[in-house]
């Protein structure tokens, strides 16, 4: 293992791969309600390619990957994939971020094969809710999700909850509470509000990103959170990216932030995405993509999957601007796995 870095000095050992495009629900912020124009099959990596760039880019010096989507359950047989990335020596961390609809069915297998942990996306405690912004019925079916993988020490279990205010805001001390109370770890998310309405055109925001209505800063979750005691700094719960984590005193549990808005991270940024049909994305909230596909398909010799990495790297770009102008990209959060 060689270490990799960017031209920024930055050291990149942590991967997201989307595995789909395809999800089964429809979250107000990220997917348009009647969906999106979808990938074929032929489209996308086999879980074969898949492997053959995780384990090269393991040889260069990635130690993380993350699994994800769309909604990576929906793709049949995914503990197979798990199976093949855990094989990978020097990868000491495989993770998935689910919706985790489907997390209770496939929570054992996932864990056998040889998943570490996952990430939870959840919005909202309430039913009524939890079909408005996901446009899916059953938010039982996501906490049964929770506790599948709680019980089959898929730990720890992170959920992550996008803050829009006048949505769920009223619900951060919920959320809060749970921490104390159940020793759930929960991670609020700045909102990127960008425009989904348009089934056809990638993601742009209308304006700075902090300016829209439904833009509620960390600082200002943090405030709300004074009201159920002192939070203390936590180090237990660091991860591979860029949240900030805190407990209330005598709780299991942790409350993190991550703040891809009001103080955004890229500095700390450590990661490479790669897309559904192949595509190396070095920043989420910019264009550049290199192609890997084609030389995947060629049977290309791992030296070019190599050169195509590194290319990726080099072109990471310093930090994104969501907080000081509209930003636009072609690929909506669930074509690149957020
Ligand atoms: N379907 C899976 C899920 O929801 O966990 C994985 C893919 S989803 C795109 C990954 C993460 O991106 C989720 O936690 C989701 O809440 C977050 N996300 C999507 N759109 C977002 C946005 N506009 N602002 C902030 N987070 C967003
Ligand atoms: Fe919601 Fe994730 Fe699906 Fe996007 S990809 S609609 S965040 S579940």
């Amino acid at each position: 293992m060689t270490g990799l870095s960017d031209i920024f000095n930055r050291p990149i050992n942590y991967l997201r791969v989307s595995v789909t495009d395809r999800c089964n629900l429809r979250c107000s912020y990220c997917m348009p309600a009647q969906g999106i124009r979808l990938l074929s099959h032929d489209d996308i990596l086999s879980y074969e390619e898949i492997a053959t760039v995780a384990r090269v880019a393991a040889e260069m010096g990635i130690n993380k990957l993350r699994l994800t989507g769309g909604e990576p359950l929906v793709r049949a047989r995914l503990a197979d994939l798990v199976a093949m990335i855990a094989k990978i020596e020097t990868i000491d961390d495989i993770s998935l971020t689910t919706n985790g609809v489907l997390l209770q069915e496939y929570a054992p297998e996932l864990k056998k094969a040889g998943l570490k942990r996952v990430n939870v996306s959840l919005d909202t405690l309430n039913p009524d809710k939890f079909q408005r912004i996901t446009h899916y019925r059953n938010l039982d079916e996501v906490l049964q999700g929770i506790k599948a993988a709680r019980d089959c020490g898929l730990e720890p279990v992170k959920i992550n909850v996008v803050v829009m205010r006048g949505v769920n805001d009223d619900e951060i001390l919920d959320f809060a509470r749970l921490t104390i109370k159940d020793g759930w770890h929960v991670r609020f998310i700045e909102l990127m509000p960008f425009a989904t309405e348009n089934p056809h055109e990638g993601h742009a925001t209308r304006s700075r990103a902090d300016l829209h209505p439904q833009f509620m800063p960390a600082k200002e979750i943090m405030e709300r959170l004074h009201s159920l005691g002192k939070l203390e700094s936590s180090d237990t719960m660091k991860g591979n990216g860029p949240a900030r984590y805190y407990r209330f005193p005598k709780s299991t549990g942790t409350v993190g932030f991550i703040t891809p808005v009001s103080e955004h991270f890229c500095i700390h940024c450590n990661r490479l995405r790669l897309t559904a049909e192949g595509k190396l994305r070095p920043c989420l909230l910019s264009d550049e993509e290199i192609d890997l596909r084609p030389a995947l398909r060629q049977g290309a010799p791992s030296q070019k999957i190599r050169q195509l990495i590194t290319e990726a790297i080099q072109t990471k770009p310093r930090n994104h601007h969501l907080a000081q102008e509209t930003v636009a990209i072609k690929r909506r959060m669930s074509q690149v796995g957020g």
